[in-house]
């Protein structure tokens, strides 16, 4: 019998195969050549015939160079933080597109010489907030508080509610950031009560700043109350307000979401939030304020360590000054347009499978307005299509309610959707779904 190792084609001749040219310009040599291993190893085992090694290699091979896979987001939150929260806008994307090469971030051209970073993004937050005197942009949200409290307060004390000490999510606690800084944390108030003469009582000569963090994530009802920004502005100490969502402007639909204008107009020196949430941008954190206070910000020498790229500068202007971002147009989708769509999608997948148009309520996610609703609706296919639609191609994330499975439309412009549960519902070996 013939030593199956030297039926295993050698692997110089495969990597010369020249339906390997073209994977290996996209993907790069290295990854052609794992592959390359692996078939190899398959035949060595038996498990492929030699003749088989590049088709196999082919199929093996992803479509990028990045691992990340895109989804279809069936979910109905629009904010979906394991999902990479805000969707960019075409505009933001081909900006992004545009500002990969050189460029000129920080220069001048009709002058020849060097000129402020990102100085286009500034200019579009600058109008699209004009209560704000000046813009910074950072890493993100928590990098935007992190230099706000480092630069007025380290060393010194932040002035905070009790009922504003806030997780924001996978273990990371704003007080722990704030003591990171430096910065010793003053409480005041109760969870559920805070007054102006609490903030009042905690004044001193070490105080660096008063904080007001937007609890985000969670609601306390009942017997409560807080001391609000125009409150705090009275006091003789920089007051710094964190929005945690990037609102720039109040909208009716998210009435208890405060919003960057608002909260400058009411006084606050500093406002802080992410790009990536309801400002529907790239990852970015903002700080919008005084030109006193935020060039403190802007000179502190943490400020370059938390600085962001020219991708990010490039996705975040285009989502400012460009057309309403996906987030604007999914968070106001109209519902009875959501339930058409939905009806026609049902339609279309009848003949495969049990389906009902059910109502589905999306949510803002991403950590954002807790408890609101929005009204939608969803297509209900039975459980099994769970694990199918996440591990096809486009891979499709739904919801499981009440042993069924919901593909929301709110998030979803893509054509894809229909082929995928069709191919969904062939895929053999569907098991039972442990969990949403
Ligand atoms: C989300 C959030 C943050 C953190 O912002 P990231 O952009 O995720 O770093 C901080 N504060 C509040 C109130 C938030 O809601």
């Amino acid at each position: 019998m013939t030593d199956p190792r030297r039926l295993v084609p050698r692997t110089d001749l495969l990597l010369a195969d020249p339906r390997l040219a073209e994977p290996t310009g996209r993907l790069g040599a290295t990854r052609v050549k794992a592959e390359v291993l692996a078939v190899q190893q398959l035949i060595r085992e038996a498990e492929l015939a030699p003749e088989e090694a590049v088709p196999a290699v082919l199929a093996r091979l992803p479509d990028a160079a990045t691992s990340l896979t895109p989804v279809l987001n069936a979910t109905g939150v629009v904010l979906h933080t394991n999902l990479g929260r805000a969707r960019l806008s075409e505009a933001a994307t081909a900006a992004v597109q545009r500002a990969s090469g050189y460029l000129d971030v920080e220069f001048d051209l009709a002058g020849g010489r060097r000129d402020r970073r990102g100085r286009g993004v500034l200019t579009a937050l600058g109008q699209a907030v004009p209560a704000a005197e000046a813009v910074l942009v950072v890493n993100n949200g928590a990098a935007a508080l992190l230099l706000a409290v480092t630069a007025l307060a380290a060393g010194r004390e932040v002035v905070v509610s009790r009922g504003e000490l806030v997780e924001i999510g996978d273990g990371f606690r704003l007080p722990e950031l704030i003591s990171s800084a430096g910065a010793r944390i003053r409480e005041v108030g109760t969870t559920n009560r805070t007054a102006l003469a609490d903030y009042v009582a905690a004044l001193g000569p070490r105080t660096g700043c008063v904080l007001k963090i937007h609890p985000s994530n969670f609601r306390i009802e009942g017997f409560t109350a807080g001391a609000g920004l125009a409150e705090l502005a009275t006091l003789p100490v920089p007051v710094v307000a964190d929005i945690g969502s990037g609102l720039l402007r109040p909208d009716p639909l998210l009435p208890d979401e405060p919003d960057v204008a608002s909260s400058l107009q009411a006084g606050a020196g500093l406002v802080t939030c992410s790009g990536d949430k309801l400002l529907g941008g790239p990852q970015a954190g903002l700080v919008f304020g005084s030109a006193e206070l935020v060039e403190r910000l802007r000179r502190h020498p943490m400020a370059r360590a938390l600085r962001v790229d020219k991708l990010t500068l490039a996705a975040l202007e285009a989502s400012v000054a460009g057309p309403a971002t996906p987030t604007e147009r999914y968070l106001h989708a109209d519902p009875d347009q959501l339930r058409r769509r939905c009806e026609r999608l049902a339609a279309a997948l009848m003949e495969i499978s049990p389906v009902e148009v059910v109502p589905s309520a999306g949510a803002v996610g991403g950590g954002g307005a807790p408890g609101l609703e929005l009204p939608g609706w969803a297509v209900a296919l039975p459980e099994r299509f769970a694990r199918a639609l996440r591990t096809g191609a486009p891979a499709v994330i739904g919801r499981l309610e009440r042993g069924r499975f919901l593909l929301d439309l709110r998030c979803i412009e893509e054509d894809a959707l229909i082929a995928a549960v069709r191919a969904a519902a062939v895929t053999p070996g569907q098991e039972a779904e442990p969990c949403g």
